[in-house]
C-alpha cells in the first residue's frame, strides 16, 4: 500500500483528505487481521510506515504518536482522533 504522505507528496491527496480522513475498515499489515475500532497509521521500529492494530502497534510501532510517528484512527469513521495536527505546515513549509 502505498503511503498518504507519498501520495500527498505527489498531490494526490488534498490537505482536507490528508488531515482528517484515513483508510476505514482496515486490515493490519503486520498480522493481517481486521485492526479492529481503532488502528494506528504509524513508524514501525524497522521504519516503514504501516497500519497496525493497536496490539501490533504497542510491539512494532515507535511509542508515540504525532507528526512523523504515527496517527490513531477510528476503523469505522476513517476520522483521526489523535497524532495529527490542525497546522498545514507539516508538509508544505508554508
Ligand atoms: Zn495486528
Amino acid at each position: 500500500m502505498i503511503k498518504k504522505e507519498y501520495l500527498y507528496l505527489a498531490g494526490v491527496l488534498n490537505e482536507n483528505e490528508y488531515y482528517n480522513e484515513g483508510s476505514k475498515n482496515v486490515n493490519c499489515d503486520i498480522c493481517n487481521k481486521h485492526a479492529g475500532n481503532q488502528y494506528v497509521d504509524g513508524a514501525t521500529k524497522m521504519g516503514p510506515w504501516a497500519n497496525m492494530c493497536l496490539d501490533c502497534w504497542k510491539k512494532h510501532g515507535v511509542g508515540k504518536l504525532g507528526i512523523g510517528s504515527g496517527q490513531l484512527y477510528d476503523n469505522e469513521t476513517g476520522q483521526q482522533l489523535e497524532g495529527g495536527t490542525s497546522s498545514k505546515k507539516k508538509i508544505s513549509g508554508e
